[in-house]
């Protein structure tokens, strides 16, 4: 992970502390132009308890040439340790964002994750709204995180991105375990993206990502598998404002 002064560290993690469109313009476009390789992950507060709990995972996040502050609670905690981050990014903007790029420029995209039917149907909707993406490959998120030999195959399509749809941590395991067979391209762990694009999950309306409420939202839409992880998100707040002085 690079640390500049342009990031900013929540529970020993370092995150963008650029706009998202200044984060793009300055590392990610130029990175898909030259053909690097760069691995982002979008966290929120889970990713960095389960950061803080696991130290495998931690390594994991170590590994990535970026973290963004996805979540409110990431941005209200840096906003507590007084150093406030520039805004919050998005993994879901993000993929949008790079999907953009990829039909303005032609470039090829691999996508993992989601269940067969909501990633075939993903899928075909980025072939409908960006005819000028070339599809490397898909795969639903369903497979084994030690399959070297699907790993293999994704790599010789020799993707420019790479959008892992699978949930946390299981996205970000594989990109950091794979990642070397690869010769360049953007990886990024990406969560509820495929089912959003497949029409299957609402993304919070506007209004609610403005006035910071797209966790409420989601927890309205699901509450029986929001409910653990809203909790979480309190706790991660409970966890900030105790140990302030700690993280400071
Ligand atoms: N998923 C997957 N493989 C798995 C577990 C989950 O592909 O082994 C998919 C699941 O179908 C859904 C996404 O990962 O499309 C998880 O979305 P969520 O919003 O829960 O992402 P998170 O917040 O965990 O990153």
């Amino acid at each position: 992970m690079q640390k500049d002064r342009r990031s900013v560290t929540v529970m020993d993690i370092d995150f963008v502390n650029r706009t998202q469109y200044q984060f793009l313009v300055e590392d990610i476009f130029p990175a898909l132009q030259h053909k690097e390789k760069k691995f982002i992950v979008t966290a929120n507060p889970e990713i960095v308890m389960k950061a803080q709990e696991d130290d495998a995972f931690k390594k994991v996040i170590y590994e990535a040439d970026y973290t963004v502050p996805d979540g409110i609670g990431i941005i209200l905690a840096a906003k507590l340790l007084e150093t406030p981050l520039e805004e919050r990014i998005a993994g879901f903007d993000l993929a949008l964002d790079l999907l953009n790029y990829a039909d303005e420029h032609g470039l090829s995209c691999y996508f993992l994750g989601a269940k067969e039917e909501v990633n075939e149907k993903a899928v075909k909707r980025v072939q409908a709204d960006y005819p000028n993406i070339h599809i490397a490959g898909r795969h639903n998120g369903y497979f084994d995180i030690g399959d070297r030999d699907l790993a293999e195959e994704i790599a010789a399509t020799a993707p420019d991105i790479v959008l892992v749809a699978a949930g946390f941590p299981k996205q970000e395991k594989w990109i950091a375990a794979y990642k070397d067979l690869f010769d360049h391209g953007v990886f990024m762990g990406v969560g509820g993206t495929f089912d959003i694009l497949a029409g299957e999950a609402k993304r919070a309306p506007e209004i609610w990502v403005k006035l910071n409420l797209e966790w409420f939202y989601r927890l309205l839409q699901q509450p029986k598998v929001r409910f653990k992880r809203t909790l979480k998100l309190f706790g991660f707040m409970r966890d900030i404002i105790k140990n302030k002085k700690r993280y400071k």
